[in-house]
């Protein structure tokens, strides 16, 4: 299957693309990770992705979509992918479309993870993320760690995304409402968006996902 998960900062998009991508053995492809990557292993992508990411805006499209398409190429691609985090826009989702045509391929489904803006806001403020796997996201009140500072899951250092202060949130929350909520309507226009409320616990949610996708895959 080819997925989209669409969700403002702190719906959970990588939390839950961890889950669906292995129960659905296809890989998680996630923007913001791969810009992340960029910026540990210092390579001219990642200083300029960072210039960008501190500010809590878009990194350019011609740089973000090459970036995902190389990514999207790879063999563990062929036979699906689970996109978190792009696209990000509607050039981005229209640069994704033509990619898709021109392999005869096209999406599955656009799954909207809805949450309410006050508690995106608490979920990010309290967000601390392992440096060893993306995927182990604990909070300090909602998800503490048995240690502090320590991921429950590897031992690994857990840390504060420089992006989740919360100035940067805020730009990240207009970013969202201006540029990304229209790839919603977008993939409406196209029958892709199914909207999956998203509070409550971590497997509720992927449950309601799974569920959703069966009924696309139908
Ligand atoms: P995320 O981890 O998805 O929250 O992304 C963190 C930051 O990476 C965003 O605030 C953007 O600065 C940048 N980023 C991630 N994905 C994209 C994208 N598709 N287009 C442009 N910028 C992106």
């Amino acid at each position: 299957m080819r997925i989209v998960l669409v969700g403002p900062p702190g719906a959970g998009k990588g939390t839950q693309a961890a889950f669906l991508a292995k129960n659905l053995a296809i890989p998680h492809i996630s923007t913001g990770d791969l810009f992340r990557a960029n910026i540990s292993q210092q390579t001219e992508l990642g200083k300029l992705a960072k210039s960008y990411m501190d500010k809590g805006e878009l990194v350019p499209d011609e740089v973000t979509i090459a970036m995902a398409k190389d990514r999207m190429e790879q063999p563990d691609a062929e036979n699906g992918f689970l996109l978190d985090g792009f696209p990000r826009n509607v050039s981005q989702a229209e640069a994704l479309d033509e990619m898709l045509n021109t392999e005869g391929m096209k999406l599955d489904a656009v799954l909207d993870l809805e949450v309410p803006e006050d508690e995106v806001v608490k979920r990010i403020a309290g967000r601390r993320i392992c440096r060893n796997d993306s995927a182990h996201v604990f909070h300090v009140s909602y998800k503490a760690p048995k240690q502090e500072g320590v991921c429950d899951v590897c031992g690994g250092e857990l840390y504060q995304r420089d992006d989740d202060s919360e100035e940067t949130v805020r730009t990240r929350l207009e970013v969202y409402h201006t540029q990304t909520e229209p790839i919603i309507d977008y993939y409406m226009a196209q029958g892709l968006v199914v909207t999956i409320p998203a509070l409550g616990k971590v497997e509720e949610v992927t449950a309601r996902s799974m569920e959703a996708l069966a009924r696309e895959d139908a």
